[in-house]
């Protein structure tokens, strides 16, 4: 969009900005969407939104337009790893739309095909570090999505914090306009901790799923026994990866709780 005189200027057009910027357009502001790189390059990342930011994204306007980009409804969730192999997963799986009912969720489209692909080159990596700031705004100036602070994505919740971001930023200055801190501190508050939250979830999922030690082994082991008896502490500590930040009681986020996880 090209204006000479923009209400704002939103500075990357990654699913943070991009969004915010055609909220805010379609609320009756001059936006200008400005993004350094000329051509898309696939970075593989980003694949799966939760349940929690998909209902985000509906709020703040979205949902036909993610869906319109081929979006494909996960009903199951079939996780497998060295101590539980492929067909026993499938076996126990679980369907996730009796947790999840608000989802109207339907299963994944040749998802067989896909769990017997074989892999055409070596595996890119990326390192699992959260990062965060307390304060992402200054007068006129205000930071959302991975800009202001990234969760490991072990757990992949960044695209649903990013539609968190844009719903409650856009509602925010659309309703008063006001740049100030002053008028930005609740979204700054409310973010650093809803940040928080998420980190301490993605720590103790990356703690489980992630440590290839003996030890690391049989607590998955014991994890596993907990969370397919349906254990109220699993569901608890981990429950906001599909319910996100805000749906749980406070403890959910305690380290008591979790620690108590990882023994
Ligand atoms: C390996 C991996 C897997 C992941 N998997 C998932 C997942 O399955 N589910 C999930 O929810 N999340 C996942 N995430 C996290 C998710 O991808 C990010 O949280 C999300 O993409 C952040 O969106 P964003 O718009 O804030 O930032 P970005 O997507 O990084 O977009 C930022 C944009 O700004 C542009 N830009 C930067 N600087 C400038 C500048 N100075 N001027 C102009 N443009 C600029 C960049 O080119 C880019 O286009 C994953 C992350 C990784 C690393």
């Amino acid at each position: 969009m090209r204006t000479k005189n923009p209400d704002v200027v939103v500075v990357g057009a990654g699913i943070a900005g991009a969004s915010v910027a055609a909220v805010l357009a379609r609320g009756g502001l001059e936006v200008l969407l400005l993004e350094r790189q000329r051509a898309y390059r696939d970075r593989v990342r980003g694949e799966y939104m939760a349940p929690w930011g998909v209902l985000e994204a509906r709020a703040a306007g979205l949902e036909t337009v993610i869906r319109g980009a081929r979006a494909v409804d996960a009903r199951y969730n079939v996780p497998y790893d060295e101590l539980v192999a492929p067909s026993a997963a499938e076996a126990a799986r679980g369907d996730a739309s009796t947790i999840l009912p608000f989802a109207g969720l339907r299963s994944i489209p040749a998802a067989r095909g896909l769990g017997g692909a074989t892999a055409a080159g070596p595996c890119a990596t990326f390192s699992g570090e959260q990062t965060w700031c307390e304060e992402p705004y200054a007068d006129g100036v205000v930071l959302l999505g991975d800009a202001g602070g990234y969760d490991d994505p072990v757990d992949g919740q960044g695209l649903s914090l990013a539609m968190r971001d844009v719903r409650q930023l856009s509602e925010l200055l659309l309703a008063t306009g006001d740049w100030t801190v002053a008028a930005l501190r609740p979204y700054g508050q409310q973010r650093a901790e809803r940040l928080r939250r998420m980190r301490r979830v993605s720590r103790t999922f990356a703690a489980l799923m992630t440590t290839f030690t003996a030890d690391g082994r049989a607590r998955r082991n014991r994890y596993d026994t907990a969370s397919a008896a349906r254990r109220e502490d699993v569901r608890l500590a981990l429950g906001a990866i599909h319910l996100g930040p805000d749906r749980l009681p406070t403890e959910a986020f305690s380290d008591q709780l979790h620690e108590s996880l990882l023994t």
